[in-house]
């Protein structure tokens, strides 16, 4: 590892920091539960994407880039999707309508991601070209005693695993004292799930041995990650949401069909997001989607740069709740404002960084060395330790010379705006935009000084 420090993460498994020792440090698997794609993702969805963007760009560092495989799956088959084919587009045919529906909202996810500063995975792969490899899954856990055929549905046999439960620490008798007895007549154990329903004909379906139907949820992932990274892999991650019953579920599904002691050795979770203090619904009137932080005004009035979002996101720590709010993206931005934009060229990050982050992503601790780096560092230095963090500087996409020019501009709109000549102030404004440039008006928190800073629009 050269001069890299030991990388200890943080196990839901173990409930413990470890170190963390890759079962094959020439390539370091790890798989990030990605999006159902039947609507725009919201703020709170975008905390896996960065979370684990940090992570792969850690992981690339220490072990090299072409030795880390990531992949992050695309949801594409599940009954919010066709409920919204349905209402979306009545007048086409069901399978026509679900495309419709899956392929618009995966681009807009990918822009979105792009947009967060989040590197491609290095597979993304969608639930319906993995429809051969979970029916195998399938046949094998019926095969092993792990699953039953009752009403029309495949079920996987809790009972069947001895130590179920083991992600979540719930044992079945607890899980079972709640459950609803007489809507499950079906099932052996009130903890049993889906692995394969039959569908009708206005759902969608595949052939399969038990007729033509859908897979349920959990089995798309213990498909695609068996697939893509084998049996057993290094890292598994995802929302806190997710533990139960998914990823409960996801390694009962993989252990029992492939007879491994576990699915994946670390198991990772983000914490939760809140907006302004409450959980994020849209009956509180504080759902905001990332489409509509970046491009529109919805949220406080004004578009925010990707990188805005993405670094205020960052400066919490990935296991605690987020109040995401306008005064930490405020924050953020005047952050960003203060750092230099350059190249990293071939300097390699600074070792406080790279400490806080091999410490279990300290992102909070990184951003604080980050800062002091762009105070009195090596600029270079800086910059390769921002790009560790996604966090690359985007005024060089504008020459020099031209950047001057702009930072001129932006300084005589402030003597306008100080002088309450606003309409000579507005009329710079609206030229930089014209070309492309956009104003960002904040507050310098520590003078209560008005300040402007730029950025150019894609
Ligand atoms: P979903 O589409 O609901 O399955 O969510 C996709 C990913 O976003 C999962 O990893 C979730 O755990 C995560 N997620 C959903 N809501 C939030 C939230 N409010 N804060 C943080 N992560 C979230
Ligand atoms: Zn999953």
């Amino acid at each position: 590892m050269g001069g890299t420090p030991e990388l200890k993460l943080y196990n839901t498994l173990t409930r413990e920091k470890s170190v963390f020792k890759p079962i094959d440090a020439e390539n370091v698997r790890m798989y990030v539960c990605g999006p159902t794609v039947y609507d725009f993702a919201h703020i709170g969805n975008a905390r896996p994407v960065i979370v684990f963007d940090v992570l792969f760009r850690l992981l690339r560092h220490v072990y090299g880039e072409s030795h880390v495989t990531y992949a992050r799956n695309i949801t594409d088959v599940d009954d919010k999707i066709n409920a919204r084919a349905l209402r979306d587009y009545p007048g086409l045919p069901l399978n026509a309508a679900i495309r419709a529906v899956t392929e618009k909202t995966e681009k807009q996810f990918l822009d979105d991601a792009t947009a967060l500063g989040s590197l491609e995975p290095t597979v993304q792969p969608r639930a319906t070209d993995n429809i051969n490899q979970m029916i195998e899954i399938i046949e094998r856990l019926i095969a092993r005693g792990h699953a039953y055929q009752a009403s029309g549905e495949v079920l996987f046999d809790t009972k069947s695993m001895a130590d179920y439960g083991q992600l979540s620490k719930r044992n079945l008798d607890e899980q079972q004292a709640g459950a609803r007895i007489a809507v499950d007549a079906h099932k052996r154990s009130p903890g049993d799930f889906v692995l394969w329903k039959l569908s009708d004909e206005n759902e969608p379906g595949w052939e399969s041995p038990w007729g033509r139907g859908r897979p349920g949820w959990h089995i798309e992932c213990s498909a695609m990650s068996g697939r893509y990274l084998g049996d057993v892999f290094d890292i598994h991650g995802g929302g806190l949401d997710l533990i139960f019953p998914h990823h409960e579920n996801e390694i009962a599904q993989s252990r029992c069909a492939h007879g491994t002691d576990v699915m994946a050795n670390v198991w990772m979770h983000n914490g939760f997001l809140q907006v302004e203090g409450r959980k994020m619904s849209k009956s509180e009137g504080n759902f905001v989607t990332i489409y509509e932080l970046l491009h529109t005004e919805k949220f406080a009035s004004r578009q925010w740069p990707g990188e805005v979002l993405r670094l205020a996101m960052l400066m919490t720590h990935y296991r605690e709740p987020i109040d995401f709010s306008v005064k930490r993206l405020e924050e953020a931005e005047r952050l960003l404002a203060k750092w230099p934009a350059v190249e990293p060229g071939d300097a390699k990050p600074d070792e406080t960084v790279l400490n806080a982050l091999a410490d279990d992503l300290n992102t909070v601790a990184a951003v604080q060395a980050l800062h002091a780096l762009a105070q009195s560092g090596d600029p270079s230095v800086f910059a390769a330790s921002a790009a560790l963090l996604g966090l690359l500087p985007k005024k060089t996409e504008i020459d020099e010379a031209v950047a001057k020019e702009i930072d001129a501009w932006v300084e005589a709109r402030l003597e306008l705006l100080k002088a309450k000549n606003f309409a000579e102030a507005d009329k710079i404004r609206d030229t930089l935009a014209a070309e492309g440039i956009q104003l960002k008006d904040g507050k310098d928190l520590a003078t209560g000084e008005r300040v402007t800073t730029w950025e150019v629009k894609r």
